[in-house]
């Protein structure tokens, strides 16, 4: 038999905001995908009218976007199945429904939302749970317990009615899943599932999602562990429709625990502990906002880089991964079945990875308005040399602004514990000396003036240390930073001498 042709799809509802769980399980379809040299299909599975979220879609398609997930079929981009928005394809669910009422797997129910409940009430009152089933099916409004005639004149006069899944008694449904392996599970343990509305005429998730796999030629369906109690109905669905042969091969991927303690990554963990949870900012129809890790200044490369590895490792001590390595080295028998901690910490390790190897011309596209905002205004080129001396210490873009400012502007505060610590006395002296020193050069450069102040400190036999950290409050303002000649250098010599003259008017003589 031909090899089959690779096609996955992401099909997220569009009911909020996209959380990362829902990017990993994008990603891993995209890598998938594009390792197989298969089709990456986005189709929106919006038939559930009462969860719809408007502008979830816009959203989602926005987010694949800034991650660089490339779509082959979709709402915008078409494709040989289009149309890929559920509620577009509404013709298209009745009469698969109906088939499986024709073949015996599937009937009409004609119960009413009240009487449901009133029977949810009775059992309960009795000690006892309801489930729509084999034990009750035959007993309520349904086409397995009414005469045909009754259906049909029920149907035509206009009652609301649903076709739900005749599920077998007692039979060992046997499934096989990439990452978990073979899984048995006996059908007297699952209840009837509604799979389509008169009321709405919509199908529900499960038909839909079934018909659509299968008409879109869908050969893998790789999505978030919580639709693992799904499969058992999905393989019978297929079977029922006698799709068994080409259904897909189904991966279902670990959950994304919270950092610390128990459970599902949840928005509450994001909002609790000051992370994001979602890609993009988001604000909600009623105005709630959540934060996203775009605008909190993550890299997209970097946001991808730590999401691929939550659930899933190619075995080497490899860390960091442009999307090519990703997709040359994914598989899904790599995908961890236990749950992956999302740690917050390890997704800012994974930033600053990236901010290294950030262009500095691009990261200065960046730093000039912030710098404008200041009132500064400067080169291109001097702040991508600014930014060249510190970048190493920054975590986001953010950060350039506090790190590169004292190289535009003197400091007009001095930090209070470095001067307590290094201001003294003596060591002010001695600055007034290495002040000699420097301005005794023709230019100061890290290369050369350096090494030559080094062995000046060291013939007068000075503390290094107390010394430099002296010239560092007085030039920048704190005892922290890059190299200090480094610094001198890229503002020069004059202002080099006019801020030590600057701090030693301001801070005195030390105690
Ligand atoms: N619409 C489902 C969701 O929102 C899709 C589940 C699946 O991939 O089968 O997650």
């Amino acid at each position: 038999m031909a090899e089959r042709r690779v096609r996955v799809r992401f099909a997220p509802s569009p009911t909020g905001a996209l959380h990362i769980g829902g990017v990993r399980t994008a990603l891993y379809n995209y890598l998938f995908a594009r390792r197989n040299g298969g089709d990456f299909i986005l189709r929106i599975e919006d038939t559930d009218s009462q969860r719809f979220v408007p502008g979830a879609e816009a959203y989602i398609m926005e987010a694949l976007k800034w991650c660089g997930i490339s779509i082959d079929e979709g709402i915008n981009e078409g494709g040989p199945h289009a149309p890929y928005r559920q509620s577009e394809r509404k013709e298209i669910y009745l009469k698969y429904a109906q088939q499986l009422v024709e073949n015996g797997n599937a009937y009409y129910a004609f119960d009413s939302a009240e009487e449901l409940d009133a029977l949810r009430k009775q059992y309960e009152a009795e000690g006892k749970t309801f489930a729509y089933n084999y034990t009750v099916r035959e007993k309520l409004q349904t086409s397995l317990s009414l005469s045909p005639s009754e259906v049909k004149s029920r149907i035509e006069r206009g009652d609301v009615w649903v076709i739900r899944f005749k599920m077998p008694e007692n039979e060992d449904v046997e499934m096989d899943d990439i990452i978990r392996g073979h899984i048995t599970i006996n059908s007297s343990t699952l209840d009837d599932k509604v799979l389509y509305k008169s009321a709405d005429q919509l199908p529900t998730y499960h038909l839909a999602n079934i018909v659509d796999d299968h008409l879109m030629e869908i050969s893998h369906v790789i999505r978030g562990e919580e639709w693992l109690p799904s499969l058992p109905l999905h393989y019978l669905l297929y079977r029922a429709f006698g799709w068994a042969d080409t259904q897909p091969a189904f991966a279902h991927l670990p959950l994304l625990l919270k950092p610390q303690g128990q459970g599902k990554l949840s928005k509450r963990d994001g909002d609790k502990f000051g992370f994001p949870v979602f890609p993009l900012f988001w604000t909600a129809p009623d105005g709630s906002t959540a934060n996203g890790y775009r605008e909190d200044g993550y890299f997209p490369q970097a946001f991808i880089n730590m999401l691929a590895l939550l659930g899933w490792n190619p075995g080497t001590e490899q860390e960091i991964f442009s999307m090519q390595e990703l997709i040359d080295q994914f598989s899904l028998e790599k995908v961890s079945k236990s749950g992956a901690r999302f740690s917050p910490d390890k997704a800012k390790w994974f930033n600053q990875q990236y901010m290294r190897v950030a262009d500095d011309n691009e990261l200065a596209d960046k730093l000039l308005p912030m710098l404008a905002e200041q009132g500064i205004s400067t080169t291109k080129e001097r702040a991508a040399k600014a930014i060249s001396l510190i970048k190493e210490r920054a975590i986001f873009p953010k950060d350039l602004l506090s790190l590169t400012i004292y190289m535009f502007q003197a400091p007009t505060e001095y930090d209070e514990k470095s001067v307590a610590k290094f201001w003294k006395a003596d060591n002010v002296a001695k600055l007034k000396e290495l002040r000699a020193q420097l301005a005794a050069e023709s230019v100061i450069t890290a290369e050369a003036t350096e090494p030559k102040i080094h062995q000046w400190v060291v013939d007068n036999q000075y503390s290094m240390g107390q010394l430099m950290n002296s010239l560092r409050i007085a030039i920048i303002g704190i005892s922290q930073g890059p190299s200090i000649f480094a610094i001198s250098e890229f503002i020069g010599k004059d202002e080099t001498l006019a801020r030590i003259d600057n701090a030693l008017a301001k801070l005195g003589e030390g105690k």
